[in-house]
């Protein structure tokens, strides 16, 4: 089974009134080859566009762990909202030239979509990446034993 864009826009519209600061914000979902990364999100006009790697997400046979990763796009959205234009601008700089900052936005991002009710799809996303040895920022999030504290903790 091989998922469509629809597909996606479908699980973006279900999840998104869990992001409040992005909930009637425009997110276009885009599926196109990219070199090295299996997401990206970003901010386009006043709007936000995710991009879906076609060489691997749509082949991913678990809704809970792309439910996840859309869940951790959208994490960044809601995160990046409370940024004013220039605050906004310098985190995009400091993303993409700090290794050390990258780290520590993919964990907040992990974490915002626990606390937005999306830990067992965190956890599901993670075991994903590690499973398919995906590299780059798709592996900085939070590990495995954190959102295992974080999310199963109480069970
Ligand atoms: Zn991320």
């Amino acid at each position: 089974m091989v998922h469509r864009k629809e597909y996606f826009e479908g699980i973006v519209s279900q999840i998104k009134g869990n992001f409040p600061r992005v909930r009637n914000a425009q997110i276009d979902v885009v599926l196109k080859k990219i070199k090295r990364y299996h997401f990206i999100g970003y901010k386009e006009n006043d709007g936000y566009v995710i991009e879906v790697d076609t060489e691997t997400i749509p082949h991913v046979g678990s809704k809970r762990a792309i439910v996840g990763c859309l869940a951790h796009e959208l994490a960044h959205f809601q995160i990046d909202e409370g940024l004013t234009g220039l605050a906004h601008r310098q985190d995009t700089e400091r993303y993409n030239s700090s290794e050390v900052y990258r780290r520590k936005e993919e964990k907040l991002a992990d974490l915002e979509a626990i606390l937005r009710g999306f830990g067992r799809e965190i956890y599901s996303m993670r075991l994903l990446v590690e499973k398919n040895h995906w590299k780059n920022s798709s592996n900085y999030g939070l590990t495995l034993k954190e959102i295992r504290k974080l999310v199963y903790s109480n069970s």
